[in-house]
């Protein structure tokens, strides 16, 4: 059994080890195992460490079968040195110990008992077994929270036997019947716990609650401690800064300028379809005032719904005419032909006999047909087959 330093001094970092085995798992992954370790493996909703062995990277540290399993490509044998890579552990440890606060705060004061325990890279969560939770609670539990770290209580672990454990009044029951340790933080939080965390609330530094969500039926809570409050705080305020500047306005009052420019932005939004449409039949008058009685353009990248919007325009406004419009895109070719009422044609064999040339396909009805279809020869030439079959 390797023996477990971060239960002796969860400070130790850097430690001297035999190599009691050069292991290969069942995918192939080389591993060590050492006679003791500091090294924490996955456990308890806490990721493991990372550092080296000799220099040489721990990936992963996993506790498999009573083995603890240092993931590395060293290869040694006799003793080696140890290195945990401490932010990373440090990191985890305010985490961990921001959550056993945190979810004592919200039990102890608002009867929400703590589901499950998610220690992210970025963020933290607990699941609370509640409907709701009002943002005054998570404010308060919030402020609660960091006067139990203000207040730099210890947080004792001890080693306990089941007959124990009845001593003590615990959170949640314990899952182990032996080896059972014990997070304290005295009056506070009783937890059977395997994880690791400071030995004082004062070094979680800081906890901050940064937003909630329903859950299945419970709410998720997302929260960071520690080094993690700043770096939200100066991710956030990188963004103010951002905003301040492009939108002219003090932080407090963001919001109400975005609305301002969100209304703004509606706003130019129909004033831009009602002169599309003033275009459509100023355009439309364009072409009628030529005596053609085949009005045949050839556009570039139009948006369809525009030509389709002109084309009938022209045919409503003058019932006599026809209209032929080409649309050429990067890759397609695209037809409209229309016609006014009084002009006896079905629109759809015109179209149909230039479309076979495109390898298109389209339709509609006899006096409004569009349709598409490959490059396949010019707009200009799509343009005369259609002329020629009308
Ligand atoms: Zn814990």
């Amino acid at each position: 059994m390797t023996e477990k330093l971060f239960y002796q001094d969860v400070y130790i970092h850097e430690f001297e080890a035999e190599i009691e085995k050069n292991g290969i798992d069942e995918q192939g992954s080389p591993y060590l195992v050492l006679n003791q370790t500091a090294f924490y493996p996955t456990g308890g909703g806490q990721p493991f460490d990372q550092g080296t062995l000799n220099g040489a990277q721990v990936q992963e540290v996993e506790e498999v079968e009573g083995e603890i399993r240092h993931y590395t490509d060293l290869k040694a044998t006799g003793s080696v040195k140890g290195e945990i890579d401490w932010e990373r552990r440090f990191d985890h440890m305010q985490q961990h110990a921001g959550q056993h606060i945190l979810s004592a705060v919200f039990e102890n004061k608002f009867d929400a008992k703590t589901i499950s325990f998610h220690l992210g890279q970025e963020v933290c969560s607990i699941d609370l077994e509640v409907e709701s939770l009002t943002e005054e609670t998570v404010l308060q539990a919030e402020e609660a929270a960091n006067l139990v770290i203000l207040e730099n209580r210890p947080i004792e672990t001890k080693w306990v036997t089941y007959e124990e454990l009845s001593q003590y009044p615990l959170r949640k029951a314990v899952s182990v019947k032996e080896d059972i340790r014990l997070v304290i933080i005295p009056d506070i939080d009783y937890n059977g716990c395997g994880g690791t965390h400071p030995g004082s609330t004062g070094e979680v530094a800081a906890l901050n609650i940064l937003h909630t969500e329903k859950q299945k039926g419970n709410i998720r809570v997302y929260f960071v401690c520690g080094h993690r409050v700043r770096k939200q705080l100066d991710e956030k305020h990188l963004v103010v800064q951002s905003l301040t500047a492009r939108l002219s306005a003090p932080q407090d009052q963001l919001p109400q300028a975005a609305d301002r420019l969100l209304e703004q932005v509606r706003d130019l939004e129909k004033e831009k379809e009602e002169l599309k449409k003033q275009l459509a039949e100023l355009r439309a008058d364009g072409y009628l005032s030529t005596s053609n009685h085949v009005i045949k353009e050839i556009f570039h990248d139009q948006e369809i719904a525009d030509i389709q919007h002109l084309a009938k325009n022209i045919t409503l406004k003058a019932d006599d005419r026809i209209v032929l419009f080409v649309n050429e895109t990067d890759d397609k070719l695209q037809v409209i032909c229309a016609r006014g009422n009084s002009v006896d044609m079905n629109m759809n064999l015109p179209l149909k006999k230039v479309l076979s040339l495109i390898n298109g396909r389209g339709g509609g009805k006899p006096d409004f047909v569009q349709g598409g279809g490959e490059k396949l020869m010019t707009a200009e030439e799509l343009l005369r087959h259609l002329e020629a079959e009308l």
